[in-house]
């Protein structure tokens, strides 16, 4: 059977590796090691905070590794997963399909998202879980005419324990992510290989030969006939950039700002993030308790069930780049307008709950939706392929999105990664 090669194991990786597996034999590189989710106590990490012992976010890879947190030139911080299941471990389950922008491009994903739809339990019922202070925040969204949504979310949600821990691991297994993909992958007999980091794809005369990958302090070579590269927004570029392909600066990342306000008994830090989310042009507003912030940000001193945060999340614009030793990323004079608008209406949010603007507090810039730097084009709507690549390597995950979604891109990239194997399946490599 021809040999291929999946390099990341999130949302875009683990979709091709289960797609692929028995038209090729599958190995998957995933430079993390095998996720296990946060297990220490938060109250105690709460204590070591009064400590000030932890003072900066890149810190959270002592308690944490499978969080991995890097620092654009502008001090924005950019969060994404290291590990088996990428991303998918600590994201928060949303579930939204966001196809608009590639549908201008020409590309139909129906069919991707009707399997999707079918293989992945969704579930939009949670809302008896919702503490009071949440409802109170759905019903001003709606006198505000806000047109709240509540939020679907991935996993058995009908059996979410409210605990709050989506994005540390979900400790129940309520919370689905793409180590479901790799197992049903690995069942029909792919090989997932943890702490393995793809250091360059190997090409010549406009094919690939295979990758070189590190693995502790050895360095292993692994064939292919078929290379699939979904190491995330940031991790691509690199692998990329280390084999002589030179990607757009068009990195955009979702910049998330939280408003706050001291609000006791409100609990929020126990239960599940991102019930609901009002979307307006640029950004999206959703309750979120800002883990990152509350550990490092000197500014939220209260305890954490006395807080209670709207996130923003912003579609940014598509400007900015990676290398290895730094990210260029910054808002832009558009990003900051948005970010000026969506702050106006959460503390509007906030007066109708009660709270006075003077009262409010702000979490820390940070971003975990990178992609961008590869993005498609029309011409590639068929063939889903950059004439950058060689003809047997394929991108599969946000890099290829045209533009932000400023929203959770999970479900799109699997339809891409679903598309992508589809076209791996039946013809190159
Ligand atoms: C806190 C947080 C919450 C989120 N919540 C949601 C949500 O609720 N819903 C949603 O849709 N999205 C959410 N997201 C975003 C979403 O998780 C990611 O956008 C998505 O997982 C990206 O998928 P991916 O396959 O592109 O990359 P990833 O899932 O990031 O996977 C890439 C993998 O590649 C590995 N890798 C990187 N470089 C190499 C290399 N050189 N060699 C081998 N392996 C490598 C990484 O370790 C990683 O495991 C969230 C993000 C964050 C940070
Ligand atoms: S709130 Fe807790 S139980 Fe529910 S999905 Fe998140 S981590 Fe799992």
């Amino acid at each position: 059977m021809k040999e291929a090669v999946v390099i990341g194991s999130g949302a875009g990786g683990a979709m091709c590796a289960k797609e692929l597996q028995g038209r090729f034999q599958v190995t998957i590189l995933e430079a993390g090691r095998e996720f296990r989710p946060l297990k220490a106590s938060l109250p105690l990490l709460g204590q070591l905070r009064k400590t000030r012992l932890l003072f900066d976010t890149g810190e959270i890879g002592w308690i944490f590794a499978a969080m991995k947190i890097r620092k654009a030139g502008s001090g924005m911080i950019l969060v994404s997963g290291s590990g088996s299941g990428g991303t998918t471990t600590i994201s928060t389950g949303n579930a939204i399909r966001l196809d608009r922008d590639l549908r201008e491009l020409g590309i139909d994903l129906d069919e991707e998202f009707a399997e999707l739809y079918d293989e992945i339990p969704i579930f939009a019922g949670h809302q008896e879980k919702w503490r009071p202070l949440t409802r109170q925040f759905f019903a001003i969204c709606r006198e505000m005419k806000l047109e709240p949504r509540t939020m679907p979310k991935m996993g058995d949600y009908a059996h979410c324990r409210n605990c709050g821990r989506c994005v540390l691991g979900c400790p129940h297994g309520i919370k689905w992510d793409s180590r479901q993909l790799l197992q049903q992958a690995q069942q029909n007999g792919a090989r997932l290989l943890a702490s393995h980091r793809a250091l360059r794809i190997v090409h010549e005369k406009g094919r690939a030969h295979g990758v070189l990958a590190r693995h502790g302090l050895k360095k292993k070579w692994f064939p292919a006939d078929l290379v699939i590269l979904a190491a995330g927004g940031l991790g691509t570029p690199l692998v990329l950039q280390d084999s002589g392909i030179t990607c757009d600066a068009k990195l955009f990342v979702d910049p998330v700002l939280c408003v706050a306000a001291e609000m006791k008994d409100s609990f929020q830090n126990r239960e599940m993030p991102m019930p609901f989310a009002v979307q307006k042009q640029g950004y999206i507003i959703s309750p979120y308790f800002d883990h990152l912030s509350f550990f490092f940000n000197r500014d939220w001193l209260h305890p954490a069930g006395n807080i209670y945060s709207l996130m923003i999340k912003l579609a940014d614009d598509n400007q900015g780049s990676i290398g290895r030793r730094r990210v260029e990323k910054t808002l832009s004079a558009s990003d900051r307008k948005n970010l000026e608008t969506a702050a106006a209406v959460c503390a509007e949010m906030f007066q109708r709950a009660g709270v006075d603007k003077s009262r409010l507090f702000f979490g820390t810039v940070n971003a975990g939706h990178p992609g961008g730097m590869l993005p498609l084009t029309a011409a590639q709507a068929r063939s889903f392929h950059d004439p950058r690549l060689p003809e047997n390597l394929f991108v599969a995950d946000a890099s290829l999105f045209p533009a932000s979604l400023g929203n959770p891109p999970i479900l799109t990239i699997m339809a891409l990664a679903k598309r992508i194997a589809r076209i791996c399946r039946r013809g190159p490599g």
